[in-house]
């Protein structure tokens, strides 16, 4: 038997005024989700917390539905687009970020000073032993397994797209002018496409999610160099951050780690 542990932490870090990135642990329902907002007058913590919260109550309704709370949970399911490839929960999740969609769209209809503002989004559920994870923009979500760091997520933005055309190389996003410009994000086009993928989880994988202000400062291998010892997950988030920070901090900073551990009992 395994069970789940998680710790998260978000920091400013040193060259903003605001924190616009978001994280909710929701250990009963095991998700883990990471939002990175954007948009004026700090309106991008707004959108990002807006999604976080939507995401999560969306996913614990479903866990334990009440009919006054969703209404049928099929229907709801099958008008997100019901993938029957994919495990029950991984419809869960990609339903809940469409809902959270709706929901930052609201909320500029509301508010029309809202305008513009929008958010990225990166969540893992896990059930059963197969994580889902799915993804808006460019945070990102790694698994470490065996001491190896794997990217899961795809980035949607321009430079990743020009990596993948082999305009640019990989090292060249890293630095290019337009290396924040995302293609995908909550709140910006009506329609938004969501990446899901799952995977059956290993005992001792580790996950790890995180706004760009973590891997706009690190590098793959800094990361795992940072997590090769198992420190605690605590002291691991500590250490991401300060690391973070150390190579100039320039962005807000958001890490959320997820541990496969066997259960003694
Ligand atoms: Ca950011």
């Amino acid at each position: 038997m395994t069970s789940i542990r998680a710790c998260g932490q978000t920091d400013t870090g040193l060259a903003r005024e605001h924190n616009e990135d978001c994280f909710a642990i929701d250990a009963e329902s095991h998700l883990y989700v990471v939002a990175d907002g954007m948009g004026g007058h700090s309106y991008g913590e707004v959108a990002s917390r807006i999604s976080v919260d939507s995401i999560c109550t969306f996913v614990s309704r479903r866990r334990d539905p009440s009919p006054e709370d969703l209404g049928p949970p099929e229907e709801i399911l099958r008008s997100a687009g019901y993938d029957d490839q994919l495990q029950p929960h991984s419809n869960v999740l990609k339903a809940a970020i469409l809902a959270a969609q709706e929901q930052v769209l609201g909320a500029i209809q509301e508010d029309v000073s809202l305008r513009g503002m929008g958010t990225t989004v990166v969540g893992l559920h896990v059930s059963d032993g197969i994580a889902a994870v799915a993804n808006v923009g460019d945070s990102r979500i790694y698994r470490i397994r065996r001491g190896e760091i794997e990217q899961l997520s795809a980035d949607h933005t321009w430079v990743h797209e020009q990596v993948v055309a082999g305009y640019l190389s990989a090292e060249q996003a890293r630095s290019h002018p337009l290396r924040n410009v995302v293609t995908r994000a909550l709140g910006g086009e009506s329609e938004v496409a969501i990446d899901v993928q799952e995977m059956a989880v290993e005992e001792a994988d580790l996950f790890l999610l995180c706004s760009d202000g973590l891997t706009g400062m690190l590098r793959d291998e800094e990361i795992i160099e940072l997590l090769r010892d198992e420190p605690p997950l605590e002291e691991a988030c500590q250490n991401l951050i300060k690391a973070a920070n150390e190579h100039g901090g320039a962005d807000n900073i958001t890490v959320v780690l997820v541990s496969i551990v066997s259960d003694p009992s």
